[in-house]
């Protein structure tokens, strides 16, 4: 981390906390109060990876969440969009990609504290085992989760989401048969592999990049309920509930902070100008 960050991150969250207080306040007697969806991705002691918190850190951000926010599901998020009313600080937790050190601390313990989390996973790692690239590429090639012990976890209360069919970044593609089989057959695969319905599918990467508007509606006509992205952003009262907004976060709990107790960057949406009409253009395929 940069030496600057680590000494103006602090100056400026405590010497604006007073604005963020007000803030809060101000939007929860409006009832606009922005929800955070944040995304974790691996919390295990060893093997650090930049995408990888530790399991003391992760358990006091969400001790740290729980005492300052209403921590609630996708499906709450959603309903709050469409009534354009939300009336308490609140936040949902994601995971993305699915490693099998989860299970050994992160899921066990929110199922246990009854935090409700979505749990997105490709498809190709949960099938065959293998480990992601971006994992490869730095020479550390981990687990991901395998069906069985998904299906463990969907029955005790997981919502487990479709992170594509090969964690592909789905923001070139055009060829209409990959996303084809990135987003539809990665449904209908999923919900075979863990015997349940998957209702929420997350891109891959997620910044605007990694996202097309050809995309965007194949994952809608997949019938999936909503679409997340991860380039930061609140959810506000008011828009669309299909795009689900959130802010990856890491082992920093001071920036967790920062991320949810309203950083101004994160009111804007950088797809807001077509990602909210979308959802309404195309039929569901089944
Ligand atoms: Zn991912």
């Amino acid at each position: 981390m940069n030496l600057w960050k680590r000494w103006l991150l602090p100056i400026y969250y405590y010497g604006t906390w007073p604005i963020r207080t007000g803030y809060g306040w101000l939007s929860a007697c409006r009832g606009r109060c922005p929800i955070a969806v944040v995304v974790f991705h691996r919390v295990a002691d060893d093997q650090a990876t930049p995408w990888t918190c530790p399991t003391d850190v992760f358990r006091q951000q969400i001790d740290w969440l729980r005492r300052r926010f209403e921590l609630i599901s996708l499906a709450e998020v959603q309903d709050r969009l469409c009534e354009q009313t939300s009336r308490r600080l609140a936040v949902h937790i994601t995971f993305d990609d699915g490693y099998a050190d989860n299970a050994r601390f992160a899921l066990p313990w929110l199922l246990e504290q009854k935090v409700p989390c979505t749990y997105f996973v490709s498809v190709e790692q949960v099938r065959t085992g293998k480990p992601f690239d971006h994992d490869l590429a730095i020479g550390c090639p981990l687990p991901p989760n395998r069906s069985e012990e998904l299906r463990q976890f969907a029955e005790a209360g997981l919502e487990i989401g479709c992170h594509s069919y090969s964690h592909r970044d789905l923001g070139p593609v055009k060829d209409p048969s990959v996303l084809e089989k990135e987003i539809v057959q990665a449904r209908w695969e999923l919900e075979d592999l863990l015997a349940r319905p998957v209702r929420y599918f997350a891109f891959p990467f997620g910044v605007p990049k990694n996202i097309s508007r050809e995309a965007f509606r194949w994952v809608h006509r997949a019938g999936y309920e909503a679409a997340c992205s991860a380039y930061g952003g609140y959810n506000l009262p008011g828009r669309d509930p299909f795009h689900i907004r959130r802010i990856p976060v890491d082992s920093w709990l001071l920036r967790l902070k920062n991320h949810v107790l309203f950083d101004p960057r994160k009111f804007s949406d950088p797809l807001a100008d077509w990602i909210g009409q979308s959802s309404i253009l195309e039929p569901v395929i089944r």
